[in-house]
């Protein structure tokens, strides 16, 4: 079998309503979709977290070094353009971009053998997980309590067990915010906060200590991911477990977060760390270092996907007799074509996603609905 082709679909959709982190306005969605064929017509899809763009690009520049390669070289193509790129490399675009070309070959791997990629992988040990809801996001324009409400008691009708809501705004409205979270999911949901590194070392132990009586699951990116000191000192300041891991890149910049002892939670991204096959490597130095391992997700259902392959070989940590799953994050907001790309949607049934068991990542594309929302390759 060789790679006869390899291409990007750009998707694009204009918000109606327009919402904030701490840092960024989101005023329209955005994907960049990784789709490469092979000489016996076996396709792979893969996805890359981060600017659809600038990720398209890359992945174009790194095709010469794949085309007409035996795709089931996974583990050397990895390290092929891992190696040609590293000079400029490292971290960020090259890496976000070269995790979408690595699911992709999972995904054909897995259709190859007519398995699923966590089969591949050594097995799965749970067939489905706990999904979290993401969200909380500041809507422009609109009142903060309010519209937190109203998005929180949509998460308890639509069955969620967990919601994570976004801070970062400032430190009594988040106060505020987080207080009006936790009444309306009630003392039985679980509850995550998430600053997005818009808060330095004082304001980050200032607001996990404000609001350590709201027992807070995890306090996600509380400072920005580069001053790993800065983590320990949140970490050693205030009483929330402290998470964070979706803009290190790589088993070194997951190596160094883990040797400093940065995060309680980390939580590395699929479409974004170096593929499956970067982050197999990653949980495997999380288990090793005991640190707890939740997957970050931000994409279409492709990334959701290979989200659930890798939350089903994740080894159960500790091991006991009722272990705890490790969560999907489920992103809420508005995005038309996340899902509707997929010819069977993964969806969220009474608090828990099943893990897609088709051939590959477990999922077929649509290709009428991604004309609908392509902007380009
Ligand atoms: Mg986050």
């Amino acid at each position: 079998m060789k790679i006869t082709d390899l291409k990007t679909h750009i998707l694009h959709h204009r918000l109606d309503q327009p919402f904030e982190s701490a840092f960024s306005t989101f005023t329209d969605r955005w994907a960049c979709l990784v789709e490469i064929a092979c000489d016996d017509g076996t396709v792979g899809w893969g996805e890359c977290l981060g600017p659809a763009g600038p990720n398209a690009a890359t992945v174009a520049a790194m095709a010469p070094l794949i085309l007409g390669r035996d795709p089931l070289a996974i583990e050397p193509i990895w390290t092929l353009i891992y190696n040609q790129f590293r000079d400029q490399g490292q971290r960020g675009l090259s890496v976000t971009a070269q995790s979408g070309i690595d699911i992709a070959l999972w995904d054909i791997a897995g259709k190859h053998f007519g398995v699923p990629v966590h089969v591949l992988a050594g097995g799965a040990y749970r067939d489905s997980v706990p999904a979290y809801a993401t969200g909380g996001f500041r809507q422009v324009g609109r009142d903060r309590i309010a519209a937190l409400e109203e998005e929180m008691a949509q998460h308890v009708a639509d069955g969620f067990g967990a919601a994570k809501i976004k801070i970062g705004y400032g430190h009594e409205i988040d106060v505020a915010a987080i207080r009006t979270a936790r009444a309306v999911l009630g003392a039985e949901r679980a509850l995550m906060i998430d600053a997005n590194h818009g808060y330095d070392t004082v304001e980050a132990i200032r607001l996990g200590r404000a609001v350590a009586d709201q027992n807070i699951a995890w306090f996600e990116e509380p400072v920005v991911p580069e001053q790993l000191a800065a983590y320990q000192d949140v970490r050693r300041g205030q009483p929330i477990p402290v998470a964070g891991g979706e803009t290190w890149h790589t088993r070194y910049a997951h190596a160094q977060a883990l040797d400093a002892r940065a995060v309680d939670i980390l939580q590395p991204d699929v479409a974004g760390c170096g593929g499956i096959t970067e982050m197999r490597k990653i949980a495997t130095m999380a288990e090793t270092a005991g640190v707890r391992l939740v997957p970050h997700v931000w994409g279409t259902g492709v990334t959701v996907a290979a989200s659930l392959q890798m939350l089903a070989i994740l080894p159960p940590a500790p091991q006991r007799h009722a272990p705890s799953d490790p969560w999907l994050e489920f992103d809420r907001t508005p995005n038309p074509f996340r899902m509707a790309i997929l010819k069977q949607p993964i969806t969220c049934e009474n608090g828990r996603v099943a893990v897609p068991d088709g051939p590959g990542l477990g999922i077929e594309i649509d290709r009428e609905a991604l004309a609908r929302w392509s902007v380009g390759d």
